[in-house]
């Protein structure tokens, strides 16, 4: 029986996990959850999984939650990431969204914890630290399902050549690059292939999600030889190349429940219900436009840059895509936000968690508040 603590347990890959809990009861036992705000959930969940240990990020929520929960242990705030780092859970599931998810990283490792990472800001933002961290103990294994897929290729191998991420290419792949500048919001978060919140939704459809992607599998495997393929049925999850010329892919239908369940039961493949894939299949491979979307080239850029060069190009995107939901600059200029901002700060290097949020605050509020 593995013991999980599910952190942003409200959200998309946050209920996943517990779902994937509700078919595993004899494999997981969840020890602690935490939300940012969504107290209802939280409590039905507690309850649910009688999970006596609970977090919540807005610590006005605080007595509300006693009252849904009154046997429970509550903490708030960056407290709350500490305990909950600190409990008995064999695997911390990392699925809270934002920049909090790197302090939620950082204590767990400090505590040597197996980290399930959904979060993507941590390493993005964070990548030299969490590195850092990882050296000394703890592990972390990739929910994201490119990253899964490239981590189980990798399973059994000592050394390989060339990571091939694959992309859908967003709900915008066949828009003519002219009407790009007058697309909604509405139309931005509606993606063809997967499920997912807002923010990753907009980055997906400006291929942003790609760059993070190419600069989160910088860390998560150690190199710099990584290529993306646009593949729009989502079906081939990413691929490894090894210096022999093969080339291993990991497939299966889009659902995020099979990195999640992978992560959880890692070495062991867990039985699951899921729809098979349909065969016989077409499936298309094709190269980028990265005239059309230039993102991930702003990540190779980062990426040679180094220091904080990937602080500054996510937390421009992250500003950049609020501004667009708020409706105050157009699709077109998220990225065009991203590459100014690259252009425009010095790369200093963050040496620690909170030298990473003083850059990412500094950077986003200058841009939010701008517009
Ligand atoms: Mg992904």
């Amino acid at each position: 029986m593995k013991k999980l603590a599910v952190l942003g347990c409200t959200g998309s890959i946050g209920t996943q996990t517990l779902d994937i809990v509700r078919s595993h009861r004899d494999e997981f036992e969840v020890v602690a959850l935490s939300c940012a705000s969504d107290i209802c959930n939280l409590a039905k969940y507690a309850n649910e999984f009688d999970c006596k240990l609970l977090g919540i990020s807005d610590a006005s929520k605080r007595k509300d939650l006693g009252e849904l929960c009154p046997r429970a242990e509550i903490y708030c705030g960056d407290e709350a990431l500490a305990a909950l780092a600190s409990c008995d859970a064999d695997i911390v599931v990392v699925a809270v969204v934002g920049m909090v998810g790197l302090k939620a990283v950082a204590a767990a490792l400090d505590r040597k914890k197996t980290v399930a990472l959904a979060n993507k800001e941590s390493l993005v933002a964070g990548g030299a630290i969490v590195a850092e961290k990882l050296r000394k103990g703890g592990e972390i294994r990739p929910v994201d399902s490119e990253h899964s897929a490239v981590w189980q290729c990798l399973r059994g191998e000592k050394e390989f050549k060339r990571i091939i991420l694959t992309a859908s290419g967003g709900p915008f792949l066949d828009t003519p690059i002219n009407e790009l500048a007058y697309v909604t919001p509405e139309r931005a978060i509606a993606h063809p292939n997967w499920r997912m919140g807002k923010k990753i939704s907009v980055d997906s459809a400006t291929m942003m999600n790609k760059a993070l992607e190419i600069i989160e599998a910088r860390w998560l495997f150690g190199t710099t030889n990584i290529d993306y393929v646009i593949h729009p049925e989502s079906i081939v999850h990413s691929m490894v190349e090894f210096r022999d010329g093969s080339i291993k892919a990991q497939a299966g239908m889009p659902d995020m429940r099979l990195p999640i369940l992978y992560a959880l039961g890692c070495p062991e493949r867990l039985t699951r219900e899921y729809d098979a894939v349909p065969l016989p299949l077409r499936l298309g491979f094709s190269a980028p436009d990265e005239n059309k979307f230039p993102a991930p080239k702003l990540a190779r850029r980062a990426i040679a840059a180094g220091g904080d060069a990937a602080i500054v190009l996510n937390a421009a995107n992250e500003a950049a895509v609020r501004l667009f939901l708020e409706r105050k600059i157009a699709f077109t200029d998220i990225v065009r936000i991203a590459e100014n901002a690259l252009d425009a700060e010095p790369a200093a290097c963050a040496e620690s968690v909170e030298s990473v949020f003083e850059t990412h605050n500094r950077i986003y509020d200058k841009i939010y508040l701008k517009y």
